[in-house]
């Protein structure tokens, strides 16, 4: 079956008397037991809760993974896979990474005693060289964020497994429906479905899917033992957001390729990028490892005053931080997602002061064009 169809042929209920079309939401912390000295399915929701097991199994098999795992964000998602190591142990991870994955590696992960050395993940020689005997995880994203680098996971999958190395891709800019990281060779996804799969801005959520039975036992020990789930109520509301989710990513990549070509077609100088723009470098590997190029793109406004006058006098363009709702939005990486990530490491990262970056929602495409043409008119007067 196609992923279309697969969104929303799910049981969304297993062993519910009534078979409703929607998954209850089990708002309960703790379940009567039959006897005393046996626990049934479920006993607690910190350990298990039959809404968040809807959502996992649902994500697991749309990942094409043996189990998957919801977490209360993306951050806890990504923090609970770094708990896989220990002491000693190394994360080789590509350089350009989310804000709050850089700060976590930086300031809490190095904490535990876990080294983590950033490389060049579209250098798949260097990435190979980077592996030292200590080197336990292999973790990329890919698009990355705000750049829009495209790294070829296919590749550094067979990197990971010569070294035999844990390859964690995170793919919150993708969806299942863009990108199946396990197929291409990876052990871990990662998701923040605050982005994608919610779509609606309404929920911060994070998953985790894997491969590997063994690993899987490890993710949830760690979810269990540290108590960081996503609760039931938010748990339907990523189930919800879930069944929409192709025709969402059909409208918002549609709008996306539009407003890139007119950018890049009337104002050359601002050097767009969208990797569904045949020039863009990262065009052919993205067309071989995923079926869209998302809802991201980005333009140079000149100067970071120009950024901001634009930014702020758009009118469909929300200013917000995070992606992939319904609404379009625009940000200032340098300034906002990427702000705690260290000035030094912002310039070295090569992220411009002027970079504009676009979210584009489901608004009727022309309308958009309209409100960009506007300020970038005004901006040219
Ligand atoms: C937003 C984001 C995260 C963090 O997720 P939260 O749900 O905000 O905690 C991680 N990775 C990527 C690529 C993201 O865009």
């Amino acid at each position: 079956m196609k992923t279309a169809t697969r969104l929303v042929h799910f049981d969304p209920a297993p062993k519910d008397p009534f078979r409703p079309m929607a998954t209850p939401i089990y708002q309960t912390a703790t379940f009567e037991q039959e006897h005393a000295d046996s626990f049934g399915e479920y006993d607690y929701s910190r350990s298990g809760n039959p809404t968040r097991r809807v959502l996992e199994d649902h994500m697991a098999e749309l990942e094409g993974g043996s189990r998957s795992f919801a977490f209360s964000s993306g951050m806890t998602a990504i923090a609970t896979v770094t708990r896989l190591l220990k002491a000693g142990d190394e994360i080789v991870a590509d350089w350009d990474l989310y804000g709050g994955a850089s700060r976590l590696f930086d300031r809490v992960v190095r904490r535990a005693g876990v080294t983590v050395r950033l490389v060049d993940g579209t250098d798949i020689e260097a990435v190979r060289e980077a592996m030292r005997p200590a080197t336990r995880m292999l973790y990329v994203e890919s698009p990355t964020n705000p750049l829009l680098r495209v790294l070829d996971l296919q590749a550094l999958a067979s990197v990971a497994q010569d070294r035999g190395v844990m390859f964690c891709v995170d793919s919150s800019a993708m969806s299942p429906y863009l990108q199946n990281p396990l197929a291409l060779g990876a052990d871990i996804v990662i998701h923040s479905g605050t982005k994608l799969l919610c779509g609606h801005s309404d929920v911060m959520a994070g998953i985790v899917v894997v491969k590997d039975e063994a690993l899987a036992k490890e993710v949830y020990f760690l979810q269990n033992a540290e108590g960081t789930a996503l609760g039931p109520m938010d748990c339907f509301l990523l189930l919800r957001g879930l069944k929409t989710l192709k025709l969402r990513i059909d409208a918002q990549q549609t709008n996306a390729q539009r407003i890139a070509e007119h950018l890049q077609q009337n104002y050359p100088h601002f050097e767009v990028a969208y990797p569904g723009l045949p020039d863009h470098p990262a065009h052919a590997v993205q067309s071989r490892q995923a079926t869209g190029a998302g809802v991201l793109l980005t333009f140079r406004a000149g100067s970071p005053e120009a950024a901001k006058q634009i930014a702020e006098g758009l009118d469909l363009f929300k200013i917000a931080v995070s992606f992939g709702s319904v609404n379009s939005s625009i940000s200032i990486p340098y300034a906002m997602s990427h702000a705690s990530v260290p000035t030094e490491q912002r310039a070295q990262r090569g992220i411009p002061e002027d970079l504009l970056r676009i979210s584009c929602g489901i608004e009727d495409a022309d309308d958009l064009i309209a409100d960009l043409t506007t300020q970038l008119e005004r901006l040219r007067s």
